[in-house]
């Protein structure tokens, strides 16, 4: 799960980790409220869950309350576009008015799982600001690594060591291994899947300041943090995906046109493979699981058929602890419910299989059976084409 700007800050606060005295505004008298209260140079940043608000004109440094208001009126309420949202963007709905700081250096510092090792990452940059990725790719040596043992957590030589790599006057490199050892641990007790403090800034005063950050949590770890599930921002996340979250479906929406429902993700990966191979591009990954009901059948379809880019429905399943036959009763209750308005290709294996397709047959739907995974997904492609045509 991602979260905001504000919302991270919000963590990074209680580890220690210095961030700007700031507030979120949801209109622009509010953001001129806050810019007051704060006085002086202020920094208005539009709150999305996406980086790259900068170069998009999503963050502004400005000399008075009233400019904050200005500059807070022209972004909420609009899609702001950025190299991470996609040509649609994503609508602002609050923007965080923090006090201006005065810059001296701009570092990276980011904590990531690192699945080459099984263990968290802790990684500094003394590159920061500009794009970090370019850096990794253009000077891999800028870039410095620490691993975080999972039995002794991040140890303070670690911090010393990236502080110094960091290229820090002598002064500062105390204070910037505790600056990092309060990250590492920051994402270690929320059980975040990655932050990123980018950039970090070392200011005129020779202060440091998590200027930016980014943290993204571990869905499956947020059962254990009532309070950072609060986070949530339904706005920012796909709807489809919300809804299927809700029914306990996996969905993960895709670019394609073919609509897949399969029982089981390994079937539902290999599934997505053989759509591809048979020349078609799949709309999402479905996983329904194994104890599918006639009710998740017809959320699953609702989802599926929401998609305005879904042209044909792939449905693969293997019967085991899931009947055949009971799936069909699904798929026939379900179709008729919601509505079929796209062709609808079934592919059945498994326990009952015979009774399944009769069921099917004898619904006067117009299903498609398919005798195996190929066939299924060369008939799914083809009808998406005749759709199209
Ligand atoms: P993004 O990564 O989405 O572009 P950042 O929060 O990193 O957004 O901000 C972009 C840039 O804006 C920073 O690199 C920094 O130069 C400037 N900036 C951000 N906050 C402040 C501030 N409080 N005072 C002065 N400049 C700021
Ligand atoms: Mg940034």
């Amino acid at each position: 799960m991602n979260i905001h700007e504000f919302q991270a800050k919000e963590i990074l606060r209680r580890y220690g980790v210095p961030v700007l005295a700031g507030g979120v505004a949801h209109t622009p008298e509010e953001a001129a409220a806050v810019a007051r209260k704060l006085g002086g140079t202020v920094v208005v940043k539009a709150q999305i869950h996406a980086g790259g608000r900068g170069k998009a004109g999503g963050v502004k440094v400005v000399p008075s309350p009233e400019a904050a208001a200005d500059f807070a009126r022209g972004l909420l309420g609009k899609p702001l576009v950025t190299h991470q949202t996609g040509p649609e963007g994503r609508v602002v709905r609050r923007v965080l008015i923090e006090s201006g700081c005065e810059i001296a250096r701009e570092l990276y510092l980011g904590v990531v799982v690192d699945r080459a090792t099984g263990r968290a990452s802790v990684i500094a940059s003394p590159e920061g600001g500009v794009e970090i990725e370019e850096v990794a790719a253009k000077s891999p040596e800028k870039i410095f690594h620490e691993s975080i043992d999972p039995l002794i957590g991040f140890a303070p030589y670690q911090g010393r060591r990236l502080a110094f790599r960091l290229g820090l006057p002598k002064d500062l490199v105390n204070k910037a291994a505790a600056f990092i050892a309060n990250v590492a641990r920051a994402f270690q007790e929320s059980d975040a899947a990655m932050v990123e403090i980018n950039p970090l800034v070392v200011t005129r005063t020779g202060e440091l300041v998590a200027l930016d950050a980014k943290v993204s949590l571990d869905d499956n770890a947020l059962f254990r943090h009532a309070d950072l599930r609060e986070y949530r921002d339904e706005h920012e996340e796909d709807p489809r995906e919300t809804a299927a979250a809700k029914h306990e479906l996996s969905y993960i929406a895709l670019s394609g046109n073919i609509g897949c429902m399969v029982n089981g993700a390994g079937l539902a990966m290999a599934t997505m493979d053989i759509v591809k191979y048979a020349g078609g591009e799949p709309a999402n990954f479905l996983d329904v699981g194994g104890g599918a009901n006639t009710e998740k059948v017809r959320e699953a379809f609702r989802i599926l058929l929401s998609d305005t880019s879904v042209k044909a429905i792939f449905i693969n399943v293997f019967g085991g602890i899931l009947r055949c036959d009971v799936f069909a009763e699904g798929v026939v209750e379900a179709a008729r419910q919601v509505g079929l308005g796209v062709p609808l290709v079934v592919r059945m294996e498994g326990t009952n299989v015979q009774r399944g397709k009769e069921i099917l047959a004898a619904s006067g739907l117009a299903i498609e059976s398919a005798a195996d995974m190929a066939e299924g997904a060369r008939l799914a492609v083809a009808a998406a084409k005749r759709v199209r045509a």
